[in-house]
């Protein structure tokens, strides 16, 4: 079961809190990198890298992070999940 967050107090001390919205939602990978590069070094990077994933956020750059970096996340934590639950079960 997946936790819903609505801390989001995070975004006001961002690197990106000055900038448009749109420039984490590019449509190409250019701007995913050029999206990429503000987050680097970002103090918000941790919470919002996690706000994304526990919300299941699909689309964007979030805490550094393009879309298919998130699901490959995603996927390495079910899986770890899966192999705690059967050295649990053994
Ligand atoms: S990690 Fe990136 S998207 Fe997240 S708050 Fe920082 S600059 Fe913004």
């Amino acid at each position: 079961m997946s936790h819903i967050s609505s801390d989001t107090t995070w975004m006001n001390i961002g690197n990106c809190a000055d900038q448009h919205p749109s420039m984490f939602f590019p449509s190409d990978g250019v701007g995913v990198e050029r999206a990429k590069k503000l987050c680097e070094g970002c103090v918000a990077q941790t919470p919002c890298l996690e706000y994304a994933l526990v919300n299941r956020v699909e689309h964007g750059v979030w805490g550094g992070a393009s879309e298919r970096q998130r699901r490959r996340i995603l996927k390495a934590r079910r899986q770890a999940r899966l192999e705690e639950t059967a050295v649990e079960v053994s």
